[in-house]
């Protein structure tokens, strides 16, 4: 049966809202086309909430403002994560955003020239257009270390980490040397941990978050459209002058360029204290985890260890399987194949934001699709 659109029904779903869900819809707003954004969480900014005490953007203030309403000065440069949240707010009051929280989405299917969107309470919602923001960071990736079940210390997931007091006195291994891992390995020292190791199984890249007052986002953004190998080049004179050889304490500088593994996804860390606390043996690299024997962590190098508690920060996957896997429109890795302003031939109408780890800066990539997609969307008509 096809479902024709109906007075009460908005012109556009969009699903999440985060960042750049929120966004989308504000973009769409100022188009006069009219979104209903639908969370799973009771709140907006639902990912934000749930990050550890310590974190700020490190994207500066002036580079994370989304679309008709910027950052706050007061909010400072660095803004805190309870005060990202209380943007988020702010903003979908700010750009009066029609929301349904409290609900999930299960599926989407295509019925003739509209979308059917599964809620999870049974609701179906139809539109002829569907945004898609439900994050990069959507669902955290359980290790699969052999011997992991029988692991008698405690194992955590970086997503439900907040602070490091928790684990004052103990001995904690962090895995993962992504900006999260590295960042919870300097909060956990600056808490009293008895003793913190990082395992690294690919070697990051390391800048500072600011030169004299020039944040990296901004180099990030001069340098995103040149060719990969020419970024390589220059960010490894950068890295040269910026940050210090740690070699001598088990992190050799990476043989792999910084664009290289950006486009894989791995963006470099922001230090915001990991090259001092690794210089000064407050953090000890070891090898990548191979896996669990009782009460021991098995390394890559053939060493055990002995810790207390396992801080897992290997990553998130985008968990649109379940959503729309049957659509065709996934690639191997479980990202969207279009984003931004273009659709899927096989899915007209079905857009994409926030797929990507850009060098530049996600909220400010947020913001710039979103202008994008809700032109696309008022072009083309709902
Ligand atoms: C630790 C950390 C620090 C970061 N720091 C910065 C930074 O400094 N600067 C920067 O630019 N970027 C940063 N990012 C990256 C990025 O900006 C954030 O992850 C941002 O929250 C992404 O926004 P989003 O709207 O795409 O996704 P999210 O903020 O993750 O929002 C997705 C929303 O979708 C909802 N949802 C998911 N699935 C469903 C479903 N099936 N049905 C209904 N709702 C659903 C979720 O509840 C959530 O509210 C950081 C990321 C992390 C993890």
């Amino acid at each position: 049966m096809v479902h024709e659109s109906s007075p009460g029904d908005p012109d556009v779903i969009v699903i999440g809202a985060g960042p750049g869900g929120l966004a989308v819809a504000a973009c769409l707003q100022q188009n006069g086309v009219r979104a209903l954004v639908v969370d799973r969480a009771p709140h907006v900014g639902h990912t934000w909430r749930g990050h550890y005490d310590r974190l700020r953007l490190h994207t500066p203030r002036e580079l994370s403002g989304l679309p008709g309403l910027p950052i706050p000065r007061r909010f400072g440069r660095w803004v805190a994560r309870d005060d990202v949240v209380r943007y988020l707010e702010m903003y979908a009051a700010h750009h009066r955003l029609d929301l349904r929280l409290g609900v999930g989405v299960d599926r989407l299917d295509r019925e003739g020239s509209r979308w059917r969107v599964h809620l999870a309470d049974g609701t179906v919602l139809s539109a002829a257009h569907v945004v898609l923001a439900t994050g990069y960071n959507n669902t955290p990736v359980a290790p699969d270390w052999p011997g992991l079940p029988d692991f008698t210390g405690e194992v955590v997931h970086a997503s439900a980490y907040r602070t490091g007091a928790v684990y004052a006195g103990r001995d904690v291994l962090v895995v993962g040397a992504g900006n999260t891992g590295a960042e919870i390995a300097v909060d956990l020292v600056e808490q009293g941990a008895a003793r913190v190791r990082l395992a690294i199984r690919t070697t990051p890249h390391i800048l500072r978050r600011s030169t004299l007052g020039w944040p990296a986002q901004g180099t990030g953004i001069l340098i995103r459209h040149l060719p990969p190998a020419l970024v390589d080049r220059v960010a490894a004179v950068l890295e040269k002058v910026e940050t210090p050889d740690l070699s001598e304490q088990g992190l050799a500088r990476p043989d792999t360029g910084l664009y290289a593994q950006a486009l894989r996804g791995r963006i470099p860390i922001q230090d915001v204290g990991i090259v001092d606390a690794i210089r000064s043996g407050h953090v000890e690299v070891v090898a990548a985890v191979t896996g669990m024997e009782g009460a021991d962590v098995t390394l890559g190098d053939g060493t055990r260890i002995r810790p207390e508690v396992v801080v897992v920060a290997t990553g998130y996957e985008r968990g649109l399987e379940p959503l729309l896997g049957h659509l065709g429109v996934l690639a191997e890795d479980g990202r969207p194949s279009v984003h931004g302003a273009r659709t899927h031939p096989a899915a007209p109408g079905l857009w994409f934001t926030g797929f990507t780890n850009p060098i530049s800066g996600m909220f400010r990539e947020l913001a710039i699709d979103a202008r994008r997609i809700a032109r696309a969307i008022a072009r083309q008509g709902t």
